[in-house]
C-alpha cells in the first residue's frame, strides 16, 4: 500500500472506525427488535384469528423495511472490519481481484472497498 501516505491511511482509518462505531450502534438497536434476524410469522401475532389487520399491516411494513437494513448493516460491518484488519496486515487498498492499487479517491468514497472500480462486483 505504498501508494497511500501515512496521512491518507490515517484519514481512512478514522473514517472506518467511525463507521464501525455507528454500525455497532445501529446493529444493536435493530438486534433488540429482531434478535434472530429472522421473521417468524407464527410468533408475531400476524397469524391467527385475533390478529388485528391494521396492526398487522404496520408490523409488516416495519419488518419489510427493517430486515434488509439489518442485513445491509451486517454486510457493511463485515467489510469495514475486513478493511481495518487489512490495515493491520499492510494489505489495505489493494484490489482483491487484480492486486492493483486502489486509488485514494475511490477509497475516500468507499474506505471499505475490496476492489478497484473495474472489478467491482456489486
Ligand atoms: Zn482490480
Amino acid at each position: 500500500m505504498n501508494h497511500l501516505s501515512a496521512e491518507q491511511l490515517q484519514t481512512l482509518r478514522e473514517v472506518l472506525e467511525a463507521e464501525r462505531t455507528t454500525l455497532q450502534t445501529d446493529l444493536s438497536e435493530h438486534g433488540a427488535k429482531e434478535p434472530d434476524g429472522i421473521w417468524d410469522p407464527s410468533s408475531s401475532g400476524l397469524v391467527g384469528e385475533e390478529a388485528d389487520t391494521s396492526d398487522a399491516a404496520d408490523q409488516i411494513e416495519e419488518l419489510v423495511t427493517n430486515v434488509p437494513i439489518e442485513h445491509d448493516l451486517a454486510s457493511r460491518m463485515h467489510d469495514v472490519g475486513d478493511a481495518l484488519e487489512k490495515m493491520e496486515q499492510g494489505t489495505y487498498g489493494i484490489c482483491e481481484v487484480s492486486g492493483e492499487e486502489i486509488p485514494f479517491d475511490r477509497l475516500t468514497a468507499n474506505p471499505a472497498a475490496h476492489t478497484c472500480i473495474a472489478h467491482t462486483s456489486n
